[in-house]
Parts: C-alpha cells; structure tokens; sequence
C-alpha cells in the first residue's frame, strides 16, 4: 500500500504522523511511503532521514493526499486537508469528532474512511493509542500547573511541594486513568498533596494499592467535587468518556468560589473540557484567567514536546498501520474488534455509536 504522511498544520504542532524507524519497518514489509518534504525537521528528523529508511519525499501535501490510499497524521483534519480526501481513501489519526460537528460533517462529506486513533481499544479494556499521549499530556499537567501557579502568571505564589516547614500544595486530579495517574505520579514526586477521584470504584482500588496509600482516592460525586476543588491549589481535568464530549463537572459558579490563584488545567480539553469556564488554547497562548482562576486548557498538549510524542506514538501506532496496509481495512478491521472500534466514519455515515449520538447522526 502507498501510505502518505503530511506535515501537520495545526498551530504549533510539530509531531508527524511516523518516525524514520517506522518507515523502515514499512518498507521492510513492502509497502510505500511519501512523507511531505520537512514534515519532521524541527524535531530532528529530516528529510535524508527519511530518504535512508526508504520513503520518498512529496514537496506539498496536495501531491501526498492525492497519491495515498492511506493518509497516517497526528491530529484530526483541517478544513483544507478535509477537502483533499477523496471516496475510498483510508485516513489514521486522532480524530475527537464529538466536540466538532464541522470536521465530522466534512469528513462525511469526502467519503473517505476515517479510523481514530482514540477510539481503538484493546483486549485489556484500554485506549492504546490515547494511552501514551495522555501518559505525556498527565506528566506535562504538572509542569504547566506549576508554572501557572508562579505570580508572573496570574497564580497565587504556591511552590507544588512546599519547603521544610512549609505544606505543600493541594492538588485534585479528576479522573484516575492515563492522565490521571500521570499527573499524580508527577505532581507525588514533586511534593504535593495529592487527591485522585474517579467514578470507578474499582479503578480507585487499583490507585490505591498501586501508590501504597500515599494518595488521597476518592469517589467521584458533586459534593466530593465541590469540597475538594473549593480547597485545591491545582485541579487536573483528567476525565472521559470514550468517544463522548466531557462532562462538565466544575461549575462557573463553583469556580467563582475558588481560592484566588488557583490553577485548573484542563486536559480533557480536547473532548470539550470538564470545566465549564474552559475554552481551547494554544501553546502561544496557553492560559486565561476567569474569576481570579487560571486556566491552561491547551487542546493539544503533547505537541509541546513533540519529540517525545512522535517517538511514542509511531511506537504504540505502528502495529495498526502495518496491519491496515498489509491486509486492507475491510480485513484488518474483519480480524481484530478492538481496531473495528476505531472505525468512525466510513463511505459518508458515521459508524461510531457514540459519536453518532452526541452529533445527532443515524447509526
Ligand atoms: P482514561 O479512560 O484512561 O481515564 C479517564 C478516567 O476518567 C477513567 O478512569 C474514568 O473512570 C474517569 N471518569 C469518567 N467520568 C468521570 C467522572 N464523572 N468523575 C471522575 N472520573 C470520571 O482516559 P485518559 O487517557 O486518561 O484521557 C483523559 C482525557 O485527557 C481525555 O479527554 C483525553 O482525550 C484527554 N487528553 C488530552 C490531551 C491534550 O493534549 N489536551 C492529551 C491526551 C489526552
């Protein structure tokens, strides 16, 4: 299969669809691929990088959406991208359609099929695709809090760990899965009080045995959120609900009661975000302040450290787009169920149940 990687174009997204190394085992395997010239330069992989692994280089994307049978990105599709789609073309990437009826529209329209990679799961109950950006997204949670906790940014002068003879900071994670446990680990290891909650009981068993008692669980109702987030120095939104916008469990109101300069960093961002005042960001920009509360709500985090990301993405990717180039989707998705629920739009109907119901489209 000839299988084709853009630059991507979002602002500051520097991450690509596959490293050198997975072009090479690509290659290996037979197949063909067209990255676009520079796709990968300001993370250090240039184009002669590419060219040694065996891939050709297009010099625009016009020419690598109009050759590939299958397009491998990073993130979901602009508008201009989306009009580069064409029936029958298989298109790899996070997607997040239930906040964004305008991509959902026009991915429907191109008659293109469009496999997400957050909607994948896994015999073991995960999202392994969604696993290693939230792993890096739970981790860079604490940076950005930390950060926006410093006076210069609006926060209220709390060092997260405190000094001897000092408490440390009071964090609140909502939502103990990837994110979520990453955050904690972090923010643990830099000192702070620690509270995790979550809506499964179950999950806050295993956070429990898994940090020996030395986090705070707690399970998840209004009224645990409200005492908590009224006493938090630092709030990680850190919820989902796969394939479904996130619910919006800290009111403006709830807000407007918080201590001045607290921080909420709103990493479910990208679903909608579970705090009601939050709204997307951008690295350039990544903080606003509502009722003396700062905000980081960047949608696409792991771009910060684009690096990182890419590596552990064509990682946990690269088995996916072998098997999709190698048996075709029809038999790729016939083989494995787990890809199957990757599967969100597909010859102009949305083929995923939840995106179906939050956007209103027959499934
Ligand atoms: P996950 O499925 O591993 O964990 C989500 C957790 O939320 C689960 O444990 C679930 O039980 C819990 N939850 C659901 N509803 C809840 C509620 N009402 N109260 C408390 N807990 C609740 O998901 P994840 O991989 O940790 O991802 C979390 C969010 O982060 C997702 O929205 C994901 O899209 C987002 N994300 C954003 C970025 C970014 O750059 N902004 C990067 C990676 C992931």
């Amino acid at each position: 299969m000839l299988i084709g990687v853009p630059k991507e174009i979002k602002n500051h997204e520097y991450r690509i669809g596959l490293t050198p190394a997975g072009v090479s085992e690509l290659v290996h395997a037979g197949h063909e691929v067209l990255i676009e010239t520079c796709g990968g330069a300001s993370i250090g992989f240039d184009d002669s990088q590419y060219k040694a692994a065996g891939a050709a280089i297009a010099n625009d994307a016009e020419t690598v959406f109009a050759t590939a049978e299958m397009v491998v990105k990073v993130k979901e599709p602009q508008p201009q991208e989306c009009q580069m789609l064409r029936p029958g073309q298989l298109l790899f990437t996070y997607l997040h359609l239930a906040p964004d009826p305008e991509q959902t529209r026009l991915l429907v329209e191109s008659g293109a099929s469009a496999v997400a990679y957050e909607t994948v799961t896994s015999a073991q109950g995960g999202l392994p695709l969604l696993a290693p950006m939230s792993e890096v997204a739970g981790r860079m949670a604490i940076q950005a809090g930390c950060h926006s906790l410093e006076k210069a940014q609006g926060g209220s002068g709390t060092l997260l760990g405190g000094v001897p003879g000092v408490e440390p900071a009071r964090v609140l994670v909502i939502g103990g899965g990837v994110v979520g446990v990453n955050a904690a680990r972090m923010a643990m290891g830099l000192g702070a009080d620690v509270t995790i909650v979550d809506r499964s009981i179950s999950r806050l068993k295993e956070l429990d045995t898994l940090f020996e008692g030395r986090m705070k669980t707690l399970y998840s109702t209004r009224d645990a959120l409200e005492r908590h987030a009224l006493q938090a120095d630092l709030v990680v939104g850190a919820v989902l609900i796969p394939g479904a916008a996130a619910p919006k469990l800290i009111s403006a109101e709830l807000v407007s009661r918080m201590k001045p300069g607290a921080v909420l960093v709103d990493v479910a961002i990208d679903q909608g975000g579970c705090f009601e005042t939050s709204r997307p960001t951008t690295h350039q920009n990544p903080c606003y302040i509502v009722d003396d509360v700062v905000h980081y709500c960047v949608a696409n985090m792991p771009g910060g450290v684009a690096r990182t990301s890419t590596l552990a993405l064509t990682n946990a990717t690269l088995p996916y787009v072998l098997a999709l180039a190698s048996k075709g989707l029809k038999n790729a998705l016939e083989d494995d169920r787990y890809l199957r629920d990757g599967l969100n739009v597909h010859a102009g109907k949305i083929t995923c149940k939840a995106v179906a119901e939050a956007l209103s489209y027959e499934y």
